[in-house]
């Protein structure tokens, strides 16, 4: 029989009405399967872990990230699959930065969650929790067909780290305009296995350290000299710069000059576009080219999310400089097309 680890982190999912303040807030796992009598149609052995407390997404962080990969580490051995239960505001951090801990991985981790509680009648929470137990335990000749961490959210199969959060209202919840999707569920679950990352065949190493010393500077046209100036002189190891179109920012001396100053004190700063489709191309415009010019580092088509995530890992691992510098630009997994 399969073997499914399921992990509970909270969210809407399985939230419920506060009596007194009508606000949702999380509620234990019986509320799921109560609602779902599917489950136990589904041939699968699920075993559950409910975080304790169970979180609304918002409140999530590296610590609890770590614990997480450690989780799923100490059970990686026993289950051929782990669905985790999460809320959608941050799920996309969540999938990203476990898509660089989790090095290696040969077993699906799907995460999923819901816009409307599991016990509302109009609930997509069902399909979602159903469709991402079914993917975690797809095999084909007795391997993962899936060996991501992935998203799964309205009949639709992402990478982890190419999605952000684009709808707070619909059930269509997720985006990856930068990558295709890695399965469609319709009348049938139809895999797209050229967009599925092959297995390295090589044991899992979890890495489980990270460092949240990242600030950001979105440029925005008329951005004044002292807001630039306070961004960068914040005491961080990285700035992920939002820059407009492919990468661009003004060409002021005040502002190029404050860059180079940043640079100059090894504070590495990762150009990334305010636009959701397409890459940076630094040198393509004359106002990206000095950016190029003084170290400035392409995020190419990362999300937000992937970036920031990236950094957190890579920021920890102890790294020289000019060596994290060089994995920021390289693919480490699949989180970006350079
Ligand atoms: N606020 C909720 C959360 O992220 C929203 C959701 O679950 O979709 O935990």
């Amino acid at each position: 029989m399969i073997n499914i680890f399921v992990i509970y982190t909270g969210g809407t999912i399985g939230m419920i009405n506060d009596p007194e303040t009508g606000a949702l807030m999380p509620f234990n796992f019986d509320q799921i399967t109560e609602n779902v009598p599917e489950l136990k149609r589904l041939n699968y052995k699920l075993t559950v872990h409910s975080f304790d407390p169970l979180i609304d997404s918002s409140n999530m962080d590296p610590e609890i990230w770590i614990g997480l990969a450690d989780l799923i580490e100490s059970n990686y051995e026993k289950y051929d699959g782990f669905v985790v239960l999460h809320g959608s505001d941050t799920m996309s951090f969540t999938a990203s930065v476990l898509s660089f801990m989790l090095e290696n991985l040969s077993k699906p981790v799907v995460f999923t969650g819901s816009q409307l509680p599991i016990n509302q009648i109009r609930t997509d929470a069902k399909e979602n929790l159903i469709t991402a137990l079914e993917i975690a335990a797809a095999t084909t000749g007795g391997k993962a067909i899936v060996p991501e961490v992935c998203i799964y959210f309205d009949y639709q199969l992402y990478r982890g780290n190419r999605t952000f959060k684009y709808n707070s209202s619909n059930f269509n919840a997720f985006r990856s305009p930068n990558y295709p999707l890695l399965a469609k569920a319709g009348v049938y679950l139809k895999f797209d296995t050229k967009n599925i990352r092959q297995l390295s065949g090589s044991k899992l190493k979890v890495h489980k350290k990270l460092d949240s010393n990242i600030g950001i500077l979105k440029v925005y046209p008329g951005i004044g000299q002292q807001v630039v100036k306070s961004a960068l002189a914040a005491d961080c190891k990285a700035i992920i710069m939002e820059t407009f179109g492919s990468g661009n920012t003004s060409t002021k001396t005040w502002f190029l000059d404050l860059l180079q100053d940043a640079i100059n004190r090894d504070i590495i700063i990762v150009d990334i576009s305010q636009c959701k489709v397409g890459s940076v191309e630094l040198g393509r415009y004359e106002t990206s080219k000095k950016l190029k010019d003084m170290g400035v580092i392409s995020g190419y088509d990362m999300t937000f999310e992937a970036a920031v995530t990236k950094l957190m890992f890579l920021l920890a691992s102890n790294l020289p400089v000019e060596e994290i510098k060089v994995l920021i630009e390289s693919n480490l997994r699949g989180e970006l097309t350079s």
